[in-house]
């Protein structure tokens, strides 16, 4: 018997025989949500436990065969899903969903790694509190993803990144071992926090099987507004003001370019997309208040007028219900399914310094179109937090897939040596995955680069985590 067939023989003994897939479509497996590579499978194993999964990384380690940790398959960057070789192993926590336990005295909940995130934030919601991570994928998105990723979102301007929500973990290391930091505690300084490894590691270091996370309190109210604004820097004067005037009740700061709406009103036109026809901005705010909707209301009120009179706001409406918000708020997170629709694109998860940000885009925009005539830009994001979706759809009318085959390396080169000019980074929330592995060098010092090779070499000696992500192998 070859040792494949030993080791698959193994994992269908530690896991069940219909938990290990060979054979069938293995498509939602092993091809990436933007369909941008589809790979091939040894096997697909999914546990049911953290000693099951501790028991399939030690059979994997013996055979030396290495595993790409999956949790809903939703990243952007070619992370999640098998290289061309089959002879790597999917393992996929989907299966391990459940709610461990809450703690509603030390405001926690701890959950396994295969917990949809919709699921969580329902959980939690049932239990009378907010957990505020919140992405379009949430859905899909399982919480072991959104650590190993250190998935942002619409709420860290004022929550954080996924790493600031969480307080521990449990996990299985490269050699099958079980290391349960799992913990509630808000203060431990006992040396290196390993938590922190983890978090963003994008499953290289090893595999999440559980995580504590933090609870709020649930706002008495939550209000969304939906501005046009006359320019990027007065998206940024907006923002200015809302911290202002909101405090911690601003949740959300996004921004939408005009040719981004634009693609939303074409693809979905049952949405009603306000202003986009007559303004160049549109910007969705929220805020949350822990007092009453009166006084929520009253502080948007404010904020608008002030806004309007500085001039940094020509119009807007505020949600007058829920459902209304969340209609307002479809628009923002339709703008990555409209993109698609529209056909293939070249996206850059860049972030700078808020204040810079309106200088970047005038700068880049410009660069770009003298260099690549024609080329239109879908700039939206997460403006609060200085991360925009810089993305540029080939010309109207031409070949898309040439476009992106032809132009995507010159054109990566440009915007990242543009956002190096400005001291961002080229990957702010989506990860390095396979997809920008090669790029990653030419912006991240040799200092730190060689600190990252250690680490993993110390975890990982065999490198049989998600070999060639993040790191090259
Ligand atoms: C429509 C849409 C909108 C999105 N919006 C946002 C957004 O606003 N902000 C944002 O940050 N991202 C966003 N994303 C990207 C994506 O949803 C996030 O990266 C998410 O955190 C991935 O979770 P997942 O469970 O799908 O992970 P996967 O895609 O399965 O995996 C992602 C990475 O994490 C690793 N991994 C998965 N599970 C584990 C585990 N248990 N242990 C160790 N490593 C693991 C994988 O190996 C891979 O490297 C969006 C995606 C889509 C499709």
């Amino acid at each position: 018997m070859s040792t494949h067939t030993q080791l698959i023989e193994s994992l269908r003994q530690i896991v069940g025989a219909s938990n290990v897939l060979t054979d069938g479509d293995l498509t939602p497996w092993v091809q990436d949500w933007r369909k941008r590579e589809t790979g091939k499978a040894l096997a697909v194993v999914r546990p049911g436990s953290t000693p099951e999964v501790a028991a399939v990384v030690k059979a994997c380690a013996a055979a030396r065969v290495s595993i790409v940790p999956q949790g809903g398959n939703t990243g952007m960057v070619v992370g999640s899903t098998p290289d061309a070789s089959g002879t790597q192993v999917v393992l996929s926590l989907t299966r391990m969903n459940k709610v461990r336990t809450l703690d509603a005295g030390n405001l926690t909940i701890t959950v396994d790694a295969g917990c949809v995130l919709q699921n969580l934030q329902e959980a939690c919601e049932k239990a009378g509190f907010l957990f505020p991570l919140s992405l379009a994928s949430e859905g899909s998105c399982t919480i072991g993803g959104n650590l190993g990723t250190n998935a942002g979102g619409t709420q860290v301007v004022r929550y954080g990144n996924t790493r600031d929500l969480c307080l521990g973990l449990e996990v299985v290391n490269a050699q099958g071992e079980i290391w349960d930091g799992l913990s509630g505690l808000r203060k431990d300084n006992t040396g290196y926090d390993l938590r922190h490894l983890f978090i963003g590691s994008e499953g290289t270091l090893g595999v999440i099987t559980g995580a504590t996370m933090k609870l709020y309190p649930m706002p008495k109210s939550q209000l969304t507004a939906f501005a046009a604004v006359p320019s990027l820097e007065a998206a940024v004067e907006l923002l200015g003001l809302a911290h202002q005037h909101l405090g911690s009740g601003l949740t959300g700061f996004e921004v939408m370019g005009q040719f981004a709406l634009s693609l939303v009103a074409k693809h979905f036109p049952q949405q009603r997309v306000p202003f986009w026809q007559e303004h160049a901005w549109c910007v969705v705010l929220e805020n949350s208040d822990n007092e009453s909707e009166a006084h929520a209301r009253e502080c948007f009120e404010r904020l608008l007028e002030a806004a309007m009179e500085a001039g940094c706001v020509v119009d807007a409406v505020v949600a007058e219900s829920m459902a209304q918000a969340h209609a307002l708020w479809h628009i923002r997170e339709s703008i990555p399914m409209a993109q698609a629709e529209e056909g293939l694109n070249i996206k850059h998860d860049i972030s700078i310094n808020v204040s810079r940000i309106p200088e970047f885009v005038t700068e880049t925009n410009a660069l770009l179109l003298e260099r690549f005539p024609g080329a239109r830009m879908v700039v939206y994001g997460h403006l609060g937090d200085g991360n925009l979706h810089y993305n540029v759809q080939a010309p109207e009318n031409e070949d898309q897939a040439r476009f992106l085959n032809e132009q995507e390396t010159p054109m990566n080169a440009l915007v990242y040596e543009a956002v190096d000019r400005y001291r961002g980074s080229i990957s702010a929330e989506h990860g390095v995955g396979s997809l920008k592995v090669n790029t990653l060098p030419k912006h991240k010092s040799p200092v730190a680069l060689d600190m990252m090779r250690a680490i993993k070499q110390g975890l990982d000696p065999q490198n049989l985590m998600n070999p060639g992500r993040v790191l090259k192998a």
